[in-house]
């Protein structure tokens, strides 16, 4: 675990990625993560389709690196079926952005979320539960 940068994203939204994951099993889900650094703070707060995808492509399927350059876009996320969520070297080399967040199978909680940098250093996650 790196000390550096820890990552964080409220209870809402990873219930919403581990739902969207569910639905789509078996096939794999990608998202871009929307977001702002402040210093080690990384802090998700939305959740984007990435442009030239359809639903049920596998990562290394979608041309990130065509993406356009738009720096509220910190991170990918996808969602590993096989369960797993380290991410493999094809993840690492097809990473945009600072953080890769994976989600594996059966997508219940935070157990089945974790996040790297593009080096796959695994970073700090933190879930924020707000009240309402
Ligand atoms: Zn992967």
């Amino acid at each position: 675990m790196k000390a550096g940068i820890t990552v964080s994203i409220s209870h809402e939204l990873l219930r919403a990625i581990l739902e969207g994951a569910r639905r789509l099993y078996p096939k794999e889900t990608v998202l871009l993560l929307r977001g702002e650094r402040k210093k080690n703070l990384i802090v998700v707060s939305d959740l984007v389709v990435p442009p030239l995808a359809t639903y049920g492509q596998g990562f290394a399927e979608i041309p990130l690196h065509m993406l356009p350059m738009d720096f509220s876009i910190v991170g990918t996320l996808h969602s590993h079926p096989s369960g797993n969520p380290a991410p493999s070297i094809t993840d690492l080399n097809n990473s945009f952005g600072i953080i890769l967040m994976i989600v594996g199978f059966p997508f219940v909680d935070d157990k089945n979320v974790a996040v790297y940098n593009r080096d796959g250093e695994k970073l700090k996650l933190t879930i924020i539960r707000t009240e309402r």
